[in-house]
């Protein structure tokens, strides 16, 4: 049974002397047997590293704990009290360790001290070295099938499992002991700013420890850490476990009825300055649904406040942060619909929701800039009777190419410089008296109020192609008909874009 030399049981009993636990030794000298390491004891008896007595264990100076079992016991205690508490419905799950970096100091104390204390050549100690078991794959060996059993969720490293468990180990004293190391490295390398400046970067890394483990000798290593290293008497704590499920997204298209609505919620100091947003109306259910911890509301551009989306609808999706309901059924998500629609007047979900993958996420980013978009637009000439206006110019205009300058009403927000656009199409007629009534116009004036029906190129702004914005859009409709041309409302009737 005894696959080791004397050598490694030298090594093995050496660091039994040192108050390594059991898997630390069978990790220093290179053993790769799961089985070993699940049941270190047993093992440890029956390849006669140690005898058939009691093992009392104290905190090992190698892993602080980490591979011990009460320290096991303790963080997988802590993984079902918070995934319990949190109630996810992930069937899997994928760890995430992180450790102390002193650990890795401590790996290279026992190393070189083993090698000084037994007289081992330098080959024998690159080798050592060489074949020492990765402390966390050893901590995933033996404690994800008790995780595995205590949440009831299959670990699966493969895909991975969107459901991450992360567990943060921390020692009182790690910052202490490599402070240590910092200091050694000053004093052998005389080199106090430069010493610093490097270090401060990243202070604590693996990688900063390791870089400056390798500028310091042997002996010189063994003489910092000689008293610290035995003091041990404290073990790992766990600092904090998180669990963190990827996002999931939800899209569909939806109306807005609304003249009186913002896309968003509207702050002013900390005050929401309208009852209820586009956002709020069609997230917030679906929010709740999912319950995730935050969302990201992304839809394909947006309405002004004062302008509807009818017909088809604008295409939208919703990132779910942190969801802990990820199985989405197609009831659920007609629910959703119907809790919506019935919520609200001002918004409608006009297409069914479904749960998007990467690439519908791409269509939408992308139908930004490839949509074509459709007006209607009701506008007034003032003071000028009909026969004034040569309406039907308009209708024979064909991919009107226009330079617009950044509205003034968008200034703001973000200047841009002058972009050209297309208007592809454009229909003109004059209003009907019905159409006026919805906005309580009552004709006195004798003013001319006519429907555009637009097809223009996605980011166009249709009002300033109306008004022409003090010049800033060119050519304008008041250029085209030679004549003094408001917007009262703007519908968009259609959003080109297959979607969802
Ligand atoms: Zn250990």
């Amino acid at each position: 049974m005894n696959l080791y030399t004397e050598e490694e049981k030298r090594i093995f009993n050496f660091l039994r002397q040192q108050n390594c636990c059991l898997r630390c030794c069978f990790r220093f000298v290179g053993c790769r047997t799961i089985d070993y390491f699940q049941d270190p004891v047993k093992f440890a008896r029956s390849t006669g590293y140690i005898e058939a007595e009691h093992v009392n264990e104290v905190p090992c100076t190698a892993c602080l704990g980490i591979l011990q079992d009460r320290t096991q016991e303790q963080v997988v205690e802590k993984i079902y009290a918070k995934v319990e508490k949190q109630n996810y419905d992930s069937e899997t799950f994928i760890c995430a360790l992180t450790i102390p970096v002193c650990i890795s100091l401590r790996e290279h104390f026992l190393h070189i001290n083993c090698a000084t204390q037994l007289n081992l050549s330098k080959d024998t100690l690159v080798s050592l070295k060489a074949k020492l078991q990765n402390i966390k794959d050893v901590w995933k060996w033996i404690t994800i099938p008790k995780i595995e059993k205590a949440i009831k969720k299959q670990v699966d490293s493969a895909t991975p499992s969107p459901f991450i468990i992360e567990i943060i180990l921390r020692y009182a004293y790690n910052e202490k002991e490599c402070d240590i190391l910092l200091n050694a490295y000053k004093k052998t390398n005389n080199t106090e700013n430069k010493g610093k400046r490097k270090c401060n970067d990243n202070r604590f890394s693996r990688t900063s420890i390791e870089t400056l483990i390798a500028k310091i000798t042997d002996e010189e290593f063994l003489q910092c850490f000689k008293a610290v290293i035995s003091e041990t008497i404290d073990t790992i704590y766990v600092e904090n476990i998180m669990c963190t499920h990827s996002s999931i997204f939800i899209g569909g298209r939806y109306n807005k009825l609304s003249r009186e609505l913002s896309q968003t919620p509207w702050f002013i100091n900390g005050e929401k300055k309208m009852q209820t947003s586009v956002q709020d109306i069609l997230c917030n259910p679906i929010t709740e649904a999912v319950k995730a911890q935050s969302i990201k509301f992304l839809s394909s551009g947006r309405e002004d406040v004062d302008v509807r989306n009818i017909n088809s609808g604008r295409p939208f999706a919703v990132e779910l942060i942190n969801p802990q309901k990820t199985k989405i059924t197609e009831k659920l998500l007609s629910d959703l619909v119907n809790e919506i629609n019935r919520s609200s007047r001002q918004v409608q979900i006009t297409s069914n929701l479904k749960v998007l993958s990467k690439i519908d996420l791409k269509t939408l980013k992308e139908g930004e800039n490839v949509k074509t978009k459709f007006y209607r637009a009701l506008c007034i000439c003032r003071n000028v009777s009909r026969d004034m206006i040569p309406l039907e110019v308009l209708n024979n205009l064909k991919r009107v190419k226009i330079i617009q300058k950044t509205p003034i009403r968008v200034l703001h927000r973000r200047p841009l410089s002058p972009r050209e656009r297309l208007i592809y199409e454009i229909r003109a007629r004059w209003a009907k008296p019905q159409e006026l009534k919805e906005f309580d116009i009552t004709n006195e004036n004798a003013d001319a109020f006519f429907v555009l029906d637009i097809k223009t190129q996605a980011g166009t702004y249709v009002k300033e192609f109306v008004h022409g914005d003090f010049g800033r859009t060119k050519p304008s409709l008041c250029d085209i008909l030679n004549a003094e041309i408001d917007i009262v409302a703007l519908d968009v009737t259609g959003i080109n874009l297959n979607w969802p």
